[in-house]
């Protein structure tokens, strides 16, 4: 099995992304991540460009990884100046990595009208760089820049560059496509060409300006590279660099190399999600392997099917990369989802046939009323044992609430407060109040200070997203809106539902779902620990 060696730049590359900035202590969060995903090389910064990086070299060597190779990045020495004297390099080397990347240039017409010097002064550039680099750290990877469009230019200018670049020592020449433009079928023939001449490793760097970085990742891979460099989810500059979270499973699922172990294979879809978090993006769900839609179903028929055997609609088993088969309800489904869902939720449906009549039946009124589940897991599966268990799954009673929005003048911000009265368990009443930049966020501040009274752990409940949609539209203000949240903890992410002509009314029903999911699923998950125990201990 061919082993390839993964290179990420999420920390450089990636953080160049329009609406991306990781701090320090970001940057040190997601080189760890990385390491236990077992990337071989994480490209940590620009330690000329900006002092953020130049900190993260120091305080990375602490993190002590087990794994992964720290690279620092930049650019070949500046013309005129000989390598010893280029303060860019000397930077690179306070940097203390046992890997420096460096960029050059490799295309005539950036030569010309970016350098502005002879074509001959950039190869001794390269050289120079290159060479007074090996002689200080274990490995020179040298980026070849805007290679494809310079060997397409002028094959034989792009190919000195590189042959430079190896002659002067480079451990690994990377082959870009700095503008993301090329197609497959170049790059294999720019792969191919740079193969017949040189004998250093080669490795790949896509930008995805066409919608083809991975595939033009993969294309390079096929042709003899041996590294592949991107970013996790695919993050960069324009349209984004290669995203890692596609490529390491196309090469190692479908292509039969070897890129991390099969445990680490695992941890892509948390790996992906961390990262999302870390800069504040609301992950992709369509993102092929680890999107909340990669695996889930919602025709009847595809529903029915995958239940038999889940290759009929699955490419891979969703667990090699830590995702998981979903089956969505909505009014497309029909009986196979709900019994689907039942058997997940691990819900007795054998002894309680009518009961899924009667649950199919409040599904369509709900759907008619502008529910919809989709998005609404948790909420359905509450509804669900409502109907098939008996009693509605409420760890709480609502007295009542009263919400106050007031603005006072025209240029202050407007203020909210809320006071809640709720019955607890075991009949004590809890009277609080709390403020928020809005009615429903006060709401859910006064909901949560009153049942952190009676179940603490209503405190790890973190809100990640709140939509909410006005259904029909032509009554405008006086239209029903439909409330969608999306609510997790350290374990999991549940989204709940609400719908009404009150958009606090909306938002309080889908809390209260929330709550109640929260603190239903901790019992479950406790019930079935104490099961296991209990099972180990007399078998
Ligand atoms: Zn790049």
């Amino acid at each position: 099995m061919k082993r390839i060696q993964i290179y990420d730049t999420t920390l450089r590359d990636g953080s160049q992304a329009e609406d991306i900035s990781f701090t320090l202590e970001d940057k040190l969060r997601i080189a760890e991540r990385l390491d236990d995903l077992g990337v071989h090389y994480i490209e940590g910064g620009w330690p000329g460009s900006n002092p953020r990086d130049e900190e993260f070299f120091r305080a990375v060597k602490r993190l002590g990884l087990r794994h992964a190779k720290v690279a620092a990045f930049g650019s070949t020495r500046r013309a005129g100046v000989k390598a010893a004297a280029d303060r860019n390099l000397t930077l690179l080397l306070d940097a203390g990595t046992p890997v420096v990347t460096i960029v050059g240039k490799t295309w005539d017409l950036h030569v010309r009208d970016d350098l502005r010097i002879p074509l001959e002064e950039n190869l001794e550039v390269i050289c120079d760089s290159v060479a007074f680099l090996k002689t200080r750290v274990d490995e020179v990877i040298f980026d070849a820049e805007h290679f494809f469009d310079g060997l397409a230019a002028n094959p034989g200018y792009a190919l000195d560059c590189v042959r430079a670049a190896a002659d002067a020592g480079a451990t690994l020449i990377c082959l870009c496509d700095t503008r993301g433009g090329s197609l497959p079928v170049q790059i294999a023939a720019g792969v191919d060409a740079a193969r017949a001449k040189l004998t250093v490793p080669l490795g790949i760097h896509c930008h995805n300006d066409c919608e083809l970085a991975v595939a033009n990742s993969v294309t390079g891979i096929e042709h003899g590279c041996v590294q592949v460099q991107g970013t996790i989810n695919g993050f960069g500059e324009r349209c984004g660099n290669a995203n890692l979270v596609s490529v390491i499973p196309v090469l190692q699922l479908k292509r039969g190399y070897h890129c991390v172990t099969a445990t680490q294979l695992k941890r892509l879809a948390d790996v992906s999600a961390f990262v999302y978090e870390l800069a504040n993006i609301e992950p992709n769900k369509r993102q092929a392997f680890v999107g909340q839609s990669a695996f889930a179903h919602k025709g009847g028929l595809h529903v029915a099917a995958v239940q038999k055997n889940p290759e009929t609609y699955e490419h891979i088993d969703p667990d090699l990369v830590g995702n998981s088969q979903r089956v969505l309800v909505s009014d497309l489904s029909g009986r196979s989802n709900l019994l689907y869902k039942a058997e997940k939720f691990g819900i007795d449906i054998e002894s309680n046939k009518p009961a899924v009549a009667a649950l199919l039946q409040e599904l369509k009124d709900l759907e008619a009323r502008g529910f919809a589940f989709e998005g609404a897991e948790a909420s359905f599966e509450l509804l669900m044992q409502k109907a098939l268990d008996g009693d509605r799954v409420r760890y709480f009673r609502l007295i009542g609430f009263r919400v106050i929005d007031e603005k006072r003048t025209e240029h202050e911000p407007s203020i909210a407060e809320a006071t809640i009265m709720v019955e607890g368990p075991d009949g004590q009443i809890e009277h609080t109040a709390a403020q928020g930049n809005g009615p429903v966020n006060a709401l859910d501040g006064a909901l949560r200070k009153a049942l952190g009274k009676f179940y603490p752990e209503v405190a790890e409940v973190r809100l990640h997203d709140y939509k909410v949609r006005v259904l029909g539209g032509t009554e405008g203000t006086a239209a029903l809106v439909r409330v969608l949240i999306e609510s997790g903890d350290e374990h999991d992410r549940w989204g709940t539902v609400g719908v009404s002509h009150n958009v606090v009314e909306a938002s309080w029903q889908a809390l209260v779902d929330s709550m109640d999911y929260k603190l239903y699923k901790d019992r479950r998950a406790a019930h079935r620990r104490r099961r296991a125990a209990d099972a180990a201990r007399h078998g």
